[in-house]
């Protein structure tokens, strides 16, 4: 593991005590919810095929939480090439050309999100919380680096 890849590890580890992992049961929930079924596009999804994808709704790049309230059942076409950072309404308009299926897709990811509650995103001080926590070990681990480096 490179230096850069360990102060990613490090980052996720942190905003894992913060925001954690979805637990198998709160995986297959979500299965249901979307009947196995895309949220934005309505692709038939199969676990099996390992072609489906628990999406967040507002990405992590843009401080969207892991939490169910934020996820959401994709296929890997929608999120891997497409979807990216696009809010989901504006994704969600690309995927349907009917207004009638688009309304029944909004208003099943809009009853997922108000049955968990909750806020979609990490509040500002949970966010300034993990940075400033981060930028400690990131200075211990530079110094110890820097160290070994000049020490070979
Ligand atoms: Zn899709």
């Amino acid at each position: 593991m490179s230096p850069s890849q360990a102060r990613n590890a490090i980052k996720r580890a942190l905003k894992e005590l913060l925001d954690p992992r979805l637990s198998k049961l709160e995986q297959a929930s979500i299965w249901a919810h979307f009947q196995n079924q895309c949220a934005f596009c309505g692709a038939p999804i199969e676990k099996a095929n390992r072609n489906g994808h628990l999406d967040h709704l507002v990405p992590e790049s843009r401080g969207g939480r892991n939490a169910l309230v934020n996820r959401v059942l994709g296929c890997h076409t929608g999120n891997g090439d497409e979807k990216l950072d696009a809010d989901w309404r504006e994704f969600l308009e690309t995927k349907e050309q009917s207004q009638i299926v688009r309304a029944e897709r909004v208003e099943r990811i809009e009853s997922w999100v108000q049955s968990h509650g909750g806020s979609l995103t990490l509040d500002a001080k949970a966010r300034a919380l993990l940075s400033s926590e981060f930028e400690k070990v990131n200075a211990v681990f530079t110094t110890a680096c820097g160290d070994i480096k000049r020490a070979i």
